[in-house]
């Protein structure tokens, strides 16, 4: 697998562009901002999908842009559908370039569903608690987890906002660290990448929970 992380916007969301090396097929992950951008770094690829982890404003801001050009499937969790006409900061989406309004998704994610891009399966893992339908993508060939804004390196999602959870972002962590090993690379909704094992080390965050 192919994987470019281009960090887009005011608040440098990640957004991740998965290609299966032997189809060329492409899955776009938040996609939040710079929608010229991230159809450029597409060049000679075949989007084939749009996935946002959650719902907030800087991961779903160029969805319309994207769909629009290529007319291919979004997929988000239904939990955080709430979120997508954006009442919890209003204004904010002509300050980070978004797009709106989100459309719908074509297809909800689901906790244990696969989502296949060329030969390549990527596992959907629903880890509420950031907001209620945070859903992180683990692709076990690459070892690789995109996850979000469940976690970042030295530290963990919000769940101060509209529909955070402390409690359910706890077992979203224990569920997260507990089933993923040391070596797989994290990369997360903003900022740098790290690894399980780096943050099951180093991050105070989950000591302190
Ligand atoms: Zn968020
Ligand atoms: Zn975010």
């Amino acid at each position: 697998m192919l994987l470019k992380v281009l960090p887009v916007g005011l608040l440098s969301v990640n957004c991740s562009l998965l290609v299966d090396e032997k189809t060329g097929h492409a899955l776009i992950v938040d996609p939040g901002a710079q929608g010229d951008k991230i159809i450029e770094e597409l060049d000679g690829y075949k989007p084939v999908g749009i996935v946002a982890t959650h719902g907030h404003i800087d991961h779903v801001g160029q969805v319309r842009t994207l769909k629009e050009r290529f007319s291919i499937p979004f997929y988000m969790h239904r939990a955080d559908l709430f979120l997508l006409d954006n009442t919890l900061w209003p204004g904010f989406e002509r300050q980070i370039g978004a797009n709106l309004p989100c459309p719908e998704p074509d297809m909800y994610l689901e906790d244990g569903m696969t989502l296949s891009l060329g030969e390549l399966s990527i596992v959907v893992i629903h880890t509420p608690g950031h907001t209620p339908g945070l859903c992180c993508l683990y692709v076990e060939e690459a070892k690789v987890l995109i996850a979000g804004d469940l976690l970042f390196k030295g530290s963990v999602g919000r769940w101060d906002l509209p529909g955070g959870d402390l409690s359910a972002l706890k077992s979203s962590l224990n569920r997260i660290f507990s089933e993923l090993e040391d070596d797989v690379l994290v990369v997360c909704g903003h900022y740098e990448e790290t690894t399980i094992g780096q943050e099951r080390r180093w991050n105070p965050y989950l000591r302190s929970l």
